[in-house]
C-alpha cells in the first residue's frame, strides 16, 4: 500500500546524488492465518493537511503528500479491513514515515527492536534521530525484541535486525509459498543502494548499515526477493493492494 509520498534532497537517500527526489511511503499487510500483520504504518493522517503542525522541523527537509484516504487506516478500509483487526504491527524503525499511522491500530501488538525503542525514549536519541514520540507512544502493547524474532513461530514472518539507518532498525522476512520476500525498509532505500553499496548522506551508524546491506545481499543471493524501502522505480513494478504480492 502506498501511504503518501515524501520529497527530499536526493543525497539524503543516496550520497552524491543531486537535486530532489520524490519517493513512495510504503506499508505492507501480511495476512497470516493467525493474525493480520502490518509492516510500518506510513504517515500520520494529518501530515498531508497540516504538515508543519504534525511534522514540525522535518518539513525543513521534506515535502509530504498525503491525500485523504491514503493514510494506512484509509488504505485498509478500502480493502474492507477495519484497522482494529490488525493484530501485529512490526515497526522497522521510529521515523515519521514509518510510524505515523501507529495510533490508528488500537489492537496491534507493536513489535520493535529494543535498541530502537530505547533510542525513541531517550532525549538525545530522539533529537539525534528526529523522532517524534507522538507517533509511537500510542498506548498499545509493545513487544521489545533483540535480533531475529519469529512472529508466529512458523518461520513465515520473521523480523531481521538491520541496524545502522537507526540504532535498532529491522527488516521483515516473509516466507510466501513461492519463496522468501524481504521487506528491507530503510536498511536499503533503493535497488542501487544494494547494488552499489551506496549509503545515504545521513544515517546513525555507517559501519552497521554496511553490514546490514551485506546481510541483505546474502539473503538476495540465497534467492529472496527484496522489496526496497523507498525506491520509486522499483515500487512502480510492484502490485498495489488489493492486488497481492504472492
Ligand atoms: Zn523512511
Amino acid at each position: 500500500m502506498t501511504c503518501g509520498w515524501v520529497t527530499g534532497a536526493a543525497a539524503g537517500f543516496l550520497a552524491g546524488a543531486t537535486g530532489r527526489l520524490r519517493v513512495p511511503v510504503p506499508s505492507f499487510l501480511i495476512d497470516h492465518p493467525r493474525g493480520k500483520v502490518l509492516f510500518d504504518s506510513g504517515l500520520h493522517p494529518d501530515a498531508g493537511r497540516d504538515p508543519e503542525g504534525r511534522l514540525g522541523k522535518v518539513t525543513r527537509y521534506f515535502t509530504v503528500e498525503l491525500a485523504p484516504g491514503e493514510d494506512v487506516a484509509g488504505r485498509l478500509a478500502a480493502l474492507q479491513i477495519d484497522a482494529a483487526e490488525v493484530s501485529h504491527l512490526v515497526t522497522s524503525h521510529l521515523h515519521f514515515d514509518h510510524t505515523g499511522g501507529n495510533g490508528a491500530l488500537p489492537n496491534a501488538t507493536v513489535i520493535v527492536q529494543r535498541a530502537e525503542w530505547e533510542a525513541g525514549h531517550d532525549a538525545d536519541g530522539v533529537r539525534a534521530n528526529f523522532y517524534d514520540p507522538r507517533n509511537y507512544d500510542t498506548g498499545q502493547d509493545v513487544l521489545l525484541v533483540r535480533g531475529e524474532h519469529d512472529v508466529f513461530g512458523d518461520g513465515r514472518v520473521v523480523c531481521i535486525p538491520t541496524h545502522g539507518h537507526t540504532p535498532g532498525h529491522q527488516s521483515l522476512r516473509v516466507r510466501l509459498d513461492r519463496g522468501d520476500v524481504v521487506l528491507t525498509a530503510d536498511a536499503c532505500y533503493f535497488r542501487r543502494t544494494l547494488e552499489e553499496l551506496r549509503l545515504p548522506a545521513v544515517m546513525h551508524d555507517c559501519d552497521a548499515m554496511l553490514a546490514s546491506l551485506h546481510r541483505l545481499r546474502a539473503l538476495r543471493d540465497a534467492g529472496a526477493r527484496l522489496v526496497y524501502g523507498h525506491d520509486p522505480e522499483f515500487w512502480a513494478t510492484l502490485p498495489q493492494a488489493p492486488a497481492a504480492f504472492t
